[in-house]
Formats: structure tokens, sequence, C-alpha cells
């Protein structure tokens, strides 16, 4: 088990160092400052999970993301800082698997490569759910609602199965979060905003006005049945 930190500030690279060295004992830690050295190690040392920061002296993490997913699957969680939304976002439709925000807890961060790893490659149930003109077929991370086609991010669609396991009911902030990471945890809630937020916007008509997945404020989110035709 190797993990790779692409972060140039030396300070998180030995606090995640030093939590993966007591928590994690086996797990190799590779560490660059510089995101083109950190494709150059996924290349040559190629790891099994990638923990990216997006302000990197050299090169914009983003430019990083974008060469590491040209050429491969592995694992890669970004870090960014909490105020920043929209490099979340940009993140996540780059391929990014999760994102953590800092200043993070190192327990939330291995918490997130464990379920990362645990959940790669694996096919749990994926047999394709439906619920009214909504149909998910996780296998294929996709989506169909009347005549469209949407492609989901991994996280997107474990949320959407969650949803739909739920269907007629909520599905809680906690279980949402077990779904996307296994467990829960304090601040879990604005993260599954996030992608909620663009689920709404691949699948509403109009992501302001959600007729499809809709808030249940302060417990978690539920679907609407629409009809067929
Ligand atoms: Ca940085």
């Amino acid at each position: 088990m190797k993990v790779l930190i692409i972060e140039d500030d030396p300070e998180i690279v030995e606090s995640i160092s030093l939590a993966f060295r007591i928590r994690w004992p086996e797990a190799e830690v590779l560490s660059s400052r510089l995101g083109s050295k950190g494709i150059e190690l996924v290349k040559n040392q190629p790891p099994d999970a990638v923990i990216l920061d997006l302000g990197l002296p050299d090169m914009s993490g983003f430019e990083v993301l974008r060469q590491i997913r040209a050429s491969s699957a592995i694992p890669i969680i970004i870090l960014t800082i909490s105020s920043e939304e929209s490099n979340v976002v940009k993140g996540l439709e780059l391929g990014a698997d999760d994102y953590v925000t800092k200043p993070f807890r190192q327990l939330e961060l291995l918490a997130r490569v464990k379920s990362m790893l645990r959940h790669h490659g694996t096919s749990e149930d994926e047999s394709p759910m439906v619920y009214g003109a909504l149909r998910c077929n996780p296998a294929e991370r996709q989506v169909s609602l009347g005549q469209k086609e949407i492609s989901l991010t991994r996280a997107e669609s474990r949320i959407m199965q969650q949803l739909l396991r739920q269907q007629g009911h909520v599905a809680t902030h906690s279980s949402l979060a077990e779904a996307l990471w296994g467990t829960t945890y304090p601040g879990a809630a604005d993260n599954i905003k996030v992608h909620i937020r663009r689920l709404r916007e691949k699948l509403e008509e109009d992501p302001g006005e959600p007729q499809l997945i809709l808030t249940k404020p302060g417990v978690g989110y539920y679907l609407a049945k629409i009809g067929v035709g």
C-alpha cells in the first residue's frame, strides 16, 4: 500500500506522514512538493492513492490532476482551502474522487483515503435501480431521466444509489456520508451539499428550483417520483 502526497507545505506533509505512521504503519508514504515531480512519481512508482494539494509552487494542482487522469485511474483526494468551493467542483469534474478542506484533521483524511481505497474498483451491489422515470446504472455510473443520459462522478453515483435505496424516504446526511466514505464526521453535510448541487446541475431543469432531488432541511435529501412520459 503506497500513498503519494503532492503538497508543498512541509508541515502538512509531516503531519499526514505522522498520522500514517501511527495509524497505518504498513502504508508507504512518498511525497513531492512539486506537481511535475508528483506526476513523474505516479508514472514511475505508481501509488495506490494520491493526496493532491491544489496550490503548488510550480504548476496548478488542476493541471497535475488532469495529467494524472490522462493516464491513470488511481484514487485521488484533493486538498483545498475551505472558502474555495468552486475549486472543489472543478477538481471533482477533472476526476478527483474526493476532497478534504484545510484545515483538516488527520484522522478524517485517513478515513477518507481508506474508504476511497476500499471502494475503488469494488463492485458492491451494482444492479440498476429505477424510480419513476429515473434510472441509475451504478456499474456504468450513468443516470437516465426520460431521454436524458447523464454521466456521474463516483461520489455522485454513490449519493444517487443511496437516494434510490431510500426511495420514498429521506436519506439522512449521515446515511449519505456512510454511503460515500463508510463513516460520518462533523461537517459531512457541507461536503455532501457540494455533490448534491452538482447533481442538481446535471439532472434538474432549473437547479435553483429542484423538482427531483429535494431537501429536507437539517435532515437530508429525498427523491421526488417523476412520472414516465
Ligand atoms: Ca500549497
